[in-house]
């Protein structure tokens, strides 16, 4: 299990506190409250790897976990928060998208979205930003515990349908937390990017 066991390294603020781009690195982004941390605390094992319920508005940084294989787990700052001011909202922008279009060593981007409410205009943000490097993108649909079986196939069928303009370069898949499901896949997807 790739996620098992990550262990923290770092936070940065600023693109150029970036550490050397040598090691593989899985970024994972999302809408701010839409599970992101609760998605990788459950990947990773821990309770409390990445913090869950942070006060939104906060300055956020950039999270980078070690992952056991030496690749890196990157947590991006969640983005969408609607009450913090513009010119943080801003910065935040500015960092998610150099950060998305230019770092050489991010392999792949696994994308966070709430089921109930998928691709949201900064969600289809990042993936604008993203999908030029022609790497994949994975997207999990979280909170998947709170739809029924039917509307939950209803949004998966809905993100594959409007992104099915990047054809292979992206895959959707249902993600809870809650229930811990959805897990097996996404590692096999990352497991894939790694060549493991
Ligand atoms: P982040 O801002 O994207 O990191 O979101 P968090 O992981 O902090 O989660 C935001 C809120 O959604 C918290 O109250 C979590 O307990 C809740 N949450 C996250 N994932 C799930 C899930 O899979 N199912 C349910 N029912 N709630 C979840």
């Amino acid at each position: 299990p790739i996620f098992r066991n990550a262990q923290f390294e770092i936070s940065i603020a600023n693109n150029r506190d970036l550490p050397p781009a040598a090691a593989a690195e899985i970024a994972f982004a999302g809408r701010s409250n839409a599970g992101k941390s609760s998605a990788i605390n459950t990947l990773a094992g821990h309770t409390r790897l990445a913090f869950v319920s942070k006060t939104p508005g906060r300055t956020q940084l950039i999270n980078f976990f070690r992952l056991n294989c030496g690749a890196a787990l990157v947590d991006l700052p969640g983005y969408g928060y609607a009450k913090v001011p513009e010119a943080v909202r801003k910065q935040w922008q500015g960092l998610l998208e150099r950060y998305l279009r230019t770092r050489e060593n991010l392999i792949g981007l696994v994308l966070i979205m709430d089921s109930r409410h998928p691709l949201t205009p900064l969600d289809r943000q990042m993936i604008d930003w993203f999908a030029p490097t022609g790497r994949p993108i994975h997207i999990l649909l979280t909170k998947s515990d709170k739809l029924s079986r039917n509307q939950a196939s209803a949004s998966l069928a809905l993100v594959r349908r409007e992104l099915s303009a990047l054809g292979e370069q992206v895959s959707v898949q249902l993600f809870s937390s809650l229930k811990k499901t959805g897990a097996d896949e996404v590692e096999k997807v990352v497991a894939g990017w790694l060549g493991l």
